[in-house]
């Protein structure tokens, strides 16, 4: 299968490169909103200056996985109900 930048369909080989898995033009890359080590720094100091107030509460790391899991569980279930749509539109007839 050719690469192919997920976001725009972009099919020039020579602009397109995986990051964490996922095909990514040149163009699209910037649009990805990617932090800055410095505001990373900065997510990691008030995830831990709440947890001084409020021991209970997720690390940033912790918050980070976390959200991570939700969002994969979240995609599959949209993902899965749109799967069902389609099936049904093959056997239903209008
Ligand atoms: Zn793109």
């Amino acid at each position: 299968m050719p690469k192919r930048c997920f976001n725009c369909q972009n099919t020039n080989t020579d602009e397109i490169f995986e990051v964490y898995g996922y095909d990514v033009c040149i163009a699209c890359k910037p649009k990805l909103g990617f932090y800055q080590d410095s505001t990373i720094r900065k997510h990691i100091r008030t995830f831990e200056n709440e947890k001084q107030i409020v021991p209970e509460k997720l690390s940033y790391r912790e918050e980070v996985d976390q959200r991570l899991k939700f969002g994969e569980a979240s995609y599959h279930r949209k993902r899965l109900k749109l799967l069902h749509i389609q099936a049904r539109l093959k056997e239903i007839k209008s």
